[in-house]
């Protein structure tokens, strides 16, 4: 058995980068960044008009006042997508709509407010003076040609999507998906919706790892239950050796008469590189690699499977597609937490603030099998091993499931 520590630094040894494509803007929520995206030009791209009004010259407009307005000539209109290429002189504006660029020769807008109004009568009276530069959104102004927008390693949300989209990219380049086989194993296992036979129990394990291998990002490249029996293992495991960067295990690599999985892994092929870390729940976690392909069997109980999937492979995803990975977070328990003496505790816990501080407390059902205990449950709260339980007022790690909030 290894610790908690030196088996994520094995892990970490056999970690590798996943080569890129390039993926249309629409397709890329979800993705990860597989460069920094460089702004092609400056933002805004050209100078242009803040408001509805009238492109003037400044000077033109220093006296003008409510109760003696000043009249200037109407040359042409200047709207958002048609520009007026007149240069305006003396004397002279332009109706020019938010959006639209400046036309040469004007210095400030004046709102349409501060008008007698748009029309087509060759005349408007100015009743407020404008300041060089008013209402005028400069070349620019937000972001200079060159700078970098979005750093690589950054996950697309409409945040990225909305600024790609501004600066024109059509397409991006993202890291490509790693290809994620998962497998359950056992007689017992029924699929939800048949009717249970004696002894069984419904699979669960798949369902959650569908959902957290999309939700990480990853493709679902196989995905089947599988009976205890070496044939069939053999079957499924040397056909997902073939096809995926990462295979997952729920069961079978525990000590019981029927755990096939590692023996398996090991005839095909497969580098141990450990079986069984010093954690509760999920000791018997066996780790390999075949040439680059990661290997990962957690035992079966539910709460070990899905628990194992959120501190273990969750960041290898992460690693393999370039993401940033966050800081974990600290937070005070306001419950005791029960630590272990020689291994890392793992529990479904609950994190929130609390007079701006981050505050905890593990769910209530402890048991390995008692899935429910991830109701409710925002995060995984984790801690080291030690003398007695860790007492309320005592910091611990939270790993927070991405799509919670605090
Ligand atoms: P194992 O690791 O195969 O010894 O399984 C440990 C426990 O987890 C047993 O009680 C299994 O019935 C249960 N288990 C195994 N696979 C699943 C699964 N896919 N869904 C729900 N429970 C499972
Ligand atoms: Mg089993």
């Amino acid at each position: 058995m290894i610790s908690y520590q030196k088996a994520k630094t094995i892990i970490n040894k056999h970690l590798f980068f996943l080569n890129k494509e390039n993926v249309d803007l629409i397709n890329s929520p979800g993705r990860i960044l597989g460069e920094d995206v460089v702004a092609p030009f400056p933002s805004p791209i050209f100078n242009n008009s803040a408001m509805d009004g009238f492109a003037v010259r400044a000077t033109d407009t220093k006296h003008a006042t409510e109760e003696e307005p000043i009249e200037l000539k109407i040359i042409d209109i200047s709207s958002a997508g048609s520009p007026s290429e007149i240069i305006i002189g003396k004397g002279e504006c332009i109706q020019c709509m938010t959006g639209a660029k400046i036309p040469k020769g004007a210095d400030a807008i004046i709102m349409v407010e501060d008008t007698s109004g748009f029309s087509n009568n060759g005349s408007v009276k100015v009743k407020n003076s404008a300041s060089c530069g008013a209402h005028i959104r400069k070349r620019g102004e937000e972001i200079s040609e060159g700078d970098i927008l979005i750093k690589k390693g950054t996950r697309i949300t409409a945040n990225e999507l909305g600024t790609c989209a501004t600066f024109g990219y059509g397409a991006i380049i993202v890291s490509k998906k790693p290809k994620v086989s998962i497998f359950g194993t056992g007689d017992e296992l029924v699929e939800p919706g048949k009717k249970l036979g004696k002894g069984q129990i419904y699979n669960s394990n798949l369902y959650v790892f569908t959902d957290l291998v999309e939700k990480a990002g990853a493709l679902i490249q196989m995905k089947e239950v599988i009976k205890d029996d070496k044939e069939s293992l053999k079957s499924f495991l040397s056909q997902a050796l073939e096809e995926s960067d990462i295979i997952i295990s729920s069961g079978g690599v525990s000590m019981g008469r029927y755990d096939y999985v590692r023996d398996v892994f090991i005839e095909l092929g497969v580098k141990e590189h450990f079986w069984k870390v010093a954690q509760k729940p999920g000791k018997p976690m066996f780790f390999g690699t075949k040439e680059h392909k990661l290997i990962f069997g957690l035992p079966g109980n539910p709460v070990s499977s899905y628990i194992g999937f959120m501190e273990w492979i969750w960041p290898v995803i992460q690693s393999l597609m370039g993401e940033n990975i966050e800081k974990p977070l600290y937070g005070k328990l306001e419950e005791s937490f029960p630590r272990e003496k020689t291994k890392y505790r793992f529990l479904f816990g609950q994190a929130g603030y609390k007079n701006g501080e981050i505050i905890c407390r593990p769910t209530s059902r402890l048991g390995s099998h008692m899935l429910t205990s991830s109701l409710g449950a925002n995060c995984i709260l984790g801690s080291d091993s030690g003398d007695g339980p860790l007492k309320p007022g005592d910091l611990i790690k939270i790993n927070l499931l991405p799509w919670k909030n605090l």
